[in-house]
């Protein structure tokens, strides 16, 4: 593990790491992220632009390679009514690696609290970027559609 801290912010070498940012941050929201899931694009890019809102509980992320928009998880039942705002590093770059956490009910696959966990290639700055209550019901369709 090479995560560093700096101030307030960490710093991972490699998208792997996200996870282990997601699973401290969850400890301050006190539903702690158990499963993850990185996000690739289908034409296998996985550095995207990033809009959300987590007031709404709405996030997309866009191909720096392809263009694709994608809503993750279930955003697209809310992304009608939120107002998507674009993600950008403190470095000033728009583009991320990401990767989604969740939080389940205990003793089910019910989800209650979605992390959208984010990595800038740039300067390595890894924080989680928004996150809110989810009420999807199995997980793992869920993660399939981060
Ligand atoms: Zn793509
Ligand atoms: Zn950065």
């Amino acid at each position: 593990m090479s995560i560093r801290k700096k101030g307030k912010h960490y710093y991972s070498s490699s998208q792997a790491e996200i996870m282990e940012v997601l699973t401290d941050y969850s400890q301050s929201v006190k539903y702690i992220a158990e499963h993850f899931k990185n996000a690739k694009c289908e034409c296998g890019t996985s550095q995207f632009k990033l809009l959300l809102d987590d007031t709404a509980g709405a996030a997309t992320r866009i191909c720096t390679k392809c263009g694709n928009e994608h809503a993750i998880g279930d955003s697209s039942n809310y992304v009608d009514e939120a107002e998507l705002e674009e993600c950008e590093c403190p470095c000033g770059s728009e583009i991320f690696e990401i990767t989604v956490g969740v939080s389940l009910y205990h003793d089910t696959e019910d989800v209650k609290w979605i992390y959208i966990g984010c990595r800038c290639p740039q300067c390595d700055l890894t924080a989680c970027y928004g996150d809110w209550k989810n009420e999807y019901e199995d997980y793992k369709k869920l993660l399939k559609l981060v």
